[in-house]
């Protein structure tokens, strides 16, 4: 449930209404825009009649929420947000947030060497697994604690800010302390023991899109993180199952359009997991571009053939570098800033 409030109503009045909902036993989330102020009620709401509410001069309507998700909802926040990280911003209102890195950590050579390479070429944002959810038990799992510690040394060098995947709970105070944007895989979407647990912090969370989840899906994620207080979420399409083989994942471009109509966070496309494809990464990420996207999200690797892991979908820093000049004119016509 939404309640509007009218244009300047004093402090004291939307305390007073926000106490006397709380007691009616829902979550007050009050929301002062430029134009209005909105109070966005989480929680059992079905015993609030309406016309008490109206009946305060103060409002000037009521609105009911048809959507599952509440706080990731537009309805609640109509202003797009903003995520502040690392010195950087992501979001409508922000230049793109340019995430680009290898797959996995492998060693301090390739990881420092990389970031300084993606970074020259305009990325904003280190991205590099460090724990890797493979779908086989005898693939490289990757490098651990000790990735996370070339992650950091890495940032020390290059100063862009890191974004690695998390896998369990009990890594979290890790990740809390050493990681600026913590990655939730399509895999573990809908881990909702993680989720929750992540909501407790305050840190920055990328949210992949599950592989076959549906949107509504993928925004009750946001919200299970929501729920427990942390607003920080950036949303990930990353593509999903379809009947189609030729491609590892299709990507669902019009996600990001159903995303902006339905959601007040920002989303950026991961057009390498989405594909499965180095040379289809050029033309997607263009696409994600021009369909609005806040980001992007790049595997590249110095030497894709001989990668740990997702080889064939990496691109070299060479091609990245020309991605990203090649991008600036899309973003200029859409109105985004590089
Ligand atoms: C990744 O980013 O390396 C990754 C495993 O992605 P996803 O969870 O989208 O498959
Ligand atoms: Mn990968």
């Amino acid at each position: 449930m939404i309640v509007i409030m009218k244009r300047g109503t004093p402090q004291k009045e939307i305390d007073k209404l926000s106490e006397a909902l709380t007691a009616k036993g829902v979550e007050v989330n009050p929301v002062v825009g430029k134009d209005l102020t909105i109070l966005g009620l989480v929680g059992d709401t079905s015993k609030i009649d309406d016309s008490w509410i109206e009946a305060n001069r103060n409002v000037v309507r009521v609105m009911h929420v048809a959507e599952p998700f509440k706080k990731a909802n537009k309805m609640f926040h109509p202003e797009p947000s903003t995520i502040r990280v690392g010195g950087q911003e992501i979001g409508m209102n922000s230049r793109l947030a340019l995430i680009a890195g290898p797959c996995s950590v492998e060693s301090e050579e390739q990881i420092c060497g990389i970031a300084a390479e993606v970074k020259a070429a305009g990325a904003n944002f280190l991205r590099g697994g460090a724990f890797k959810p493979r779908t086989s038990p005898y693939a490289f799992q990757g490098l651990k604690y000790d990735g996370l510690e070339l992650l950091m040394e890495a940032r020390e060098k290059t100063g862009l800010p890191i974004v690695t995947e998390i896998m369990a709970p009990h890594d979290i105070e890790i990740f809390e302390r050493e990681v600026d944007v913590i990655q939730v895989g399509a895999r573990n979407m809908q881990n909702f023991d993680l989720l929750r647990e992540l909501g407790k912090t305050r840190k920055t969370i990328l949210l992949k899109r599950g592989l076959s989840a549906t949107i509504e899906e993928w925004l009750m994620s946001a919200e299970y993180i929501m729920a427990g207080g942390n607003e920080n979420i950036v949303l990930c399409e990353r593509g999903i199952r379809t009947f189609e083989q030729y491609t590892r994942n299709t990507l669902d471009l019009s996600a990001i359009p159903a995303i902006r109509k339905l959601s007040h966070l920002p989303v950026v496309v991961d057009p390498s997991h989405a594909t499965g494809k180095w040379w289809m990464v050029d033309p997607l990420a263009k696409a994600a571009v021009a369909v609005g996207a806040d980001g992007l999200i790049v595997e590249v690797h110095n030497d894709p053939a001989n990668a740990l892991c997702d080889g064939q979908q990496s691109i070299k820093p060479s091609v990245y570098r020309q991605l990203i000049d090649d991008i600036r004119p899309i973003a200029a016509a859409v109105g985004r800033e590089m």
